[in-house]
């Protein structure tokens, strides 16, 4: 099996530091945003995210965990819950909204994902952020900030490994 690096440790903190300032950049600061990652792993790259934009901002972004398998099977009371301390509920009146992921491909996930958010609220804006883009869209969906993007064939697998799940961080291109 062939495989690619395509993103090493050093990449990836690059990666999400920038998104953190384009966050900042077209948002005019962090008044209303709020993170909301996608299950498994949008959920410790918003985390990521979030820290990155407290230390450039000084001041806190909250994280929420979004199921969109949960969404599909219509578990509604548990379909987005905070993540880390503090048991704020989901409120996206008014709000920016960065989705977090960390793969894009037919757009199918992120498009659940949207009926979810507005079912539980009127957000202001609803931006997108992935790791990576590996093409195929399905939908009109693209993203706002992308870590990198990959030209890739649809047989091909983009492997992403964090820390948090994985025990360590890197990406990977493999051919299936
Ligand atoms: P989509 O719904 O856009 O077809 O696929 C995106 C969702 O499936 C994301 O939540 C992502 O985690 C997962 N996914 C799709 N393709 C890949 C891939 O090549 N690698 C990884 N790691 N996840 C993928
Ligand atoms: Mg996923």
């Amino acid at each position: 099996k062939d495989k690619t690096l395509l993103m090493d440790e050093k990449a990836m903190g690059r990666a999400i530091r920038r998104i953190a300032h384009e966050i900042i950049e077209r948002n005019k600061g962090l008044e209303h945003t709020v993170l909301v990652g996608i299950h498994t792993r949008g959920v410790p790259l918003a985390q990521r995210l979030s820290r990155e934009l407290s230390c450039i901002e000084e001041r806190s972004v909250p994280v929420y965990d979004l199921d969109v398998s949960a969404y599909r099977d219509d578990q509604k009371k548990s379909m987005i819950n905070t993540v880390g301390s503090g048991q704020k509920r989901f409120d996206a009146d008014g709000k920016t909204v960065v989705l977090v992921d960390d793969v894009l491909f037919t757009g199918r996930t992120v498009r659940a994902a949207l009926n979810a958010i507005m079912e539980l609220g009127r957000p202001r804006f609803i931006e997108l952020a992935v790791l990576v883009d590996r093409g195929h869209r399905e939908l009109p969906i693209r993203a706002d900030y992308v870590g990198k993007n990959v030209p890739t064939s649809r047989r091909e697998d983009v492997s992403v490994q964090l820390g948090e799940v994985d025990g360590l961080d890197q990406v990977i291109l493999r051919e299936a």
